[in-house]
């Protein structure tokens, strides 16, 4: 299925934001100002940055989202032919535009991206596509922003969207750059055709090395290994049709300790032990583990893969040499192909570090409607991993950040945005 096939409800459109880019990019250099000054600039079109400028719409501000791609939704249209959302379909949705219940409770990737340009066009937002945005910088009371082709755009209030994922992470691991084999990063992996026969080493089990192990298994590799440097918590996407993104809504707020508690108790009834097979439970709670930073994995097919024997834990990698890869435990292994699924980086230094906005993680020091002190007027969206769904989380965000962006500059009044 290509992502341009009308199905569901949701046929292909005409893409508001291609006209728009036209018109903007050959009458103007400068985005023109609106009569209440200058827009407010939303950098990045993901679920993050149109839901933020639906919501200022809504409360007649007038946004701008600046893309560097060539259509919204560009994460969703390069992920691998196979996710879905592992959160609900209602749980998901952005302000102002139901999902249609013909997308099923779990969302297709190429549904994803026709849900988005059908949000960009019910909400006729006004996106740039093909403008990337190097920096930011502070004018006065204003912004200006520093984007393809030399232009310098002033906006009187910054919305940073540019994505949690943003550029492919791989590890400086020894010996890396004279490795002969077959090596990508989980970004560039679609389907395991070109994999067939073949044996195929993933490293990282986040939710991306889990999914694409089970792929590799299910689609014809020859063998597939997952290497794994810290056990994860693995929970069921559903338990008795209750879905783990609702556990993760209603658990969020309570004590870590608690919390943790609970997630040894549901896993144990929930899901099996696979200690026989190199995945013992963690020794840290799922909870402790988040606020470190890593999530759980949805078992959408690894558990069944391991018990089958068609997925083999094996070591961290800890070096390349030659054509083989060093493992944690001393072993070598000499696989067809590497795939990395180690994760991203924000990538947000040379956009906005020089501002003093971001922690030693390089993520902002402040989030959703709340500006870093020393530059108000600059919002980050979608920078959180949260338990209960980044979907959810970016459309309240968006509400809050829109709120806040429309008090400060004298507006306010929302209109109802039409379901
Ligand atoms: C494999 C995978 C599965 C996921 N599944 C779920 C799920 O089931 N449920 C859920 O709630 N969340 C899920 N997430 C997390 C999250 O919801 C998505 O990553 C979501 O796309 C984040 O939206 P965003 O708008 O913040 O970022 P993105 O979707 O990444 O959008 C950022 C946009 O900014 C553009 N951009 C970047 N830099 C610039 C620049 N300098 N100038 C101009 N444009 C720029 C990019 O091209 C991109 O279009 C998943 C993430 C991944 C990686």
């Amino acid at each position: 299925m290509t992502d341009s096939q009308p199905k569901s409800g949701l046929t292909e459109t005409h893409s508001v934001y291609t006209s728009l880019r036209s018109a903007f990019m050959s009458t103007t250099p400068l985005a023109p100002s609106s009569p209440a000054g200058h827009p407010v600039y939303v950098i990045g079109a993901g679920p993050g940055g149109l839901a933020v400028a639906a919501a200022l719409r809504a409360r007649g501000v007038r946004a701008v989202v600046l893309e560097r791609s060539d259509a919204v939704g560009a994460s969703w249209r390069a992920h691998y032919d196979r996710l879905r959302l592992h959160t609900t379909r209602r749980l998901s949705a952005l302000p102002g535009l139901k999902m249609p219940r013909s997308f099923g409770r779990w969302v297709a990737r190429a549904d994803v991206v026709r849900y988005l340009e059908k949000y960009a066009e019910k909400h006729e937002l006004e996106i740039v596509t093909g403008v990337e945005v190097f920096r930011v910088e502070r004018a006065g009371a204003d912004w200006v922003l520093h984007a393809t082709g030399g232009r310098r755009l002033t906006g009187r209030a910054v919305v940073v969207a540019t994505g949690f994922n943003h550029t492919p992470r791989v590890p400086e691991w020894p010996g890396l750059d004279r490795y002969e084999g077959e090596l990508s990063h989980a970004r560039e992996y679609r389907h395991p055709g070109p994999y067939a026969g073949k044996d195929v080493l993933v490293v990282g089990i986040g939710n991306t090395g889990a999914e694409i192990a089970a792929d590799l298994a299910e689609g014809g590799a020859g063998r597939v290994r997952l290497a794994v440097r810290t056990v994860p918590h693995i929970v069921r996407r559903t338990t008795a049709g209750w879905p783990a993104q609702r556990t993760g809504i209603l658990v969020r707020r309570l004590p870590t300790g608690l919390v943790d508690r609970m997630g040894a108790l549901m896993a144990r009834a929930g899901t099996p032990d696979l200690s026989a097979y190199g995945l013992p439970r963690p020794d840290t709670g799922l909870a402790t583990r988040m606020r470190e930073g890593a999530v759980p994995v949805q078992d959408v097919g690894l558990i069944d893969a391991v018990r089958a024997g068609k997925v083999g834990i094996v070591a961290a990698v800890e070096a390349f040499e030659g054509g083989e890869v060093v493992l944690a435990d001393g072993t070598r292994i000499a696989p067809d192909a590497v795939i990395a699924a180690t994760g991203y980086r924000r990538a947000l230094e040379p956009l906005v570090g020089h501002l003093n906005v971001l922690d030693d993680r390089g993520r902002p020091v402040a989030h959703g409607p709340r500006s870093p002190r020393e530059a108000p007027g600059l919002y980050f969206t979608g920078f959180t991993n949260p338990i209960s769904g980044m979907f959810r989380e970016l459309a309240i965000d968006a509400e809050k950040i829109a709120r806040r962006i429309a008090r400060t500059t004298g507006r306010g009044q929302k209109r109802e945005m039409p379901l």
